[in-house]
């Protein structure tokens, strides 16, 4: 049987990730500390025997036996992962350490969860994998952006020095069900807010892009990379290409759902990149592999969760 250990399982990819490999047959070791993931995300296979729930922090070392490794501990939204920086960089960095340590001890595949923040705010659009990236290396976002990029030239180190089995996917801004209702993500503060009748918040003058893939089309994708062949290690950028303006997003969540609510106008965050879409030639060409789902169906889904959402925590409220 396929042992395979997903870090960052109760996260919002880690979880569905989890669903899929457990729904093929797998034998899943699903590790988190749930810093920022939850045990509700995951609760539907604790009753399942292949699946395996352990509270652990990957920058402590970790001795299991596995064949895959999928490795997605790390906070992803910039509230969460500015909240405590230093842990931040740590789990990407130490994370990575122990993870490839395992790997090689092992002999086991392992996947990392990159993100397209390694481009920073870029000055090449769309973003190929052959560009180097604009990061501020002292910013509020370095912690992330920095750690990730250090994440992979470990991964790529370990694939030169030690022979290791490594996959790198750069992950572009992905949303649907199980987001954090709170971690102040644009999807999910939109849709929040949308429901509740709550100002929107535009961030800037609304006019910076992001191109936004559904979870779904995310985790084929990730598993067709780590089922791929062993000679294509990556990085290779995963993300749906079709770019939206933040002012448009909010119109189309406003229709969706229907709301009142009012477009407000906040700063800008710091380092806020302008705009981001994925050029995805090489998953295209590599893993066969496109998105299918289109933003309006993909954030029906996802107003559909957050309505169910809300609705029992207001349950438990009254
Ligand atoms: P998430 O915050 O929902 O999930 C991250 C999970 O990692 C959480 O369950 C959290 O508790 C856990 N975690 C954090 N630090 C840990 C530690 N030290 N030890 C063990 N577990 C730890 O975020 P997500 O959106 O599911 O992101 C998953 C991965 O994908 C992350 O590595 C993220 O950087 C990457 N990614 C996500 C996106 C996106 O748009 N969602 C984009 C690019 C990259
Ligand atoms: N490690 C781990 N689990 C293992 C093997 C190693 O967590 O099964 C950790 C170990 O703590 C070490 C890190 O991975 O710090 C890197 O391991 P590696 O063998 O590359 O380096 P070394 O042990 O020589 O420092
Ligand atoms: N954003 C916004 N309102 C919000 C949250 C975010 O306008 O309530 C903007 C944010 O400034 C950024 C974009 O939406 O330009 C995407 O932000 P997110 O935090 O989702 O992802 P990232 O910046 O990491 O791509």
């Amino acid at each position: 049987m396929n042992k395979v250990l997903v870090t960052g399982g109760a996260g919002f990819l880690g979880s569905h990730l989890c669903d899929r490999l457990i729904a093929r047959g797998d034998d899943v070791l699903c590790v988190d500390n749930f810093y920022t993931g939850s045990k509700r995300n995951v609760a539907h296979l604790f009753t399942h025997p292949h699946f395996e729930m352990m509270r652990h922090d990957v920058t402590f070392p970790l001795y299991v036996e596995v064949n895959q490794i999928f490795n997605l501990a790390c906070p992803a939204s910039p509230v969460h992962y500015q909240r405590d920086p230093v842990q931040t960089t740590k789990t990407s960095v130490h994370g990575a350490i122990n993870m490839l340590g395992l790997a090689k001890r092992v002999k086991a595949r392992i996947l990392q969860a990159s993100t397209s923040e390694v481009y920073g705010d870029p000055e090449v659009h769309p973003q190929p994998e052959a560009y180097w990236g604009r990061v501020n290396p002292i910013g509020i976002r370095s912690c992330y952006d920095e750690g990730k990029r250090c994440a992979e030239t470990l991964f790529f180190d370990y694939h030169r020095q030690h022979k290791l089995d490594i996959k790198v996917i750069r992950i572009f801004n992905t949303y649907g069900p199980r987001m954090h209702p709170n971690d102040g993500r644009v999807v999910s503060n939109f849709i929040v807010q949308a429901l509740k009748g709550e100002d929107i918040t535009i961030f800037g003058d609304g006019q910076q892009t992001r191109s936004f893939c559904y979870v779904d089309d995310l985790i084929e994708a990730m598993l067709r990379m780590m089922e791929g062949p062993a000679d294509f290690t990556g990085p290779v950028n995963v993300g749906n290409p079709s770019e939206f303006t933040m002012l448009a997003l909010a119109e189309t969540v406003l229709r969706l759902t229907y709301s009142k609510s009012k477009l407000i106008y906040k700063p800008l965050p710091t380092d806020d990149p302008r705009q981001r879409k994925p050029d995805i030639d090489l998953v295209k060409e590599k893993l066969d592999w496109v998105p299918h789902v289109s933003l309006e169906d993909g954030l029906k889904e996802t107003i559909a969760y957050f309505k169910k959402e809300i609705a029992d925590n207001d349950a438990k409220i009254y």
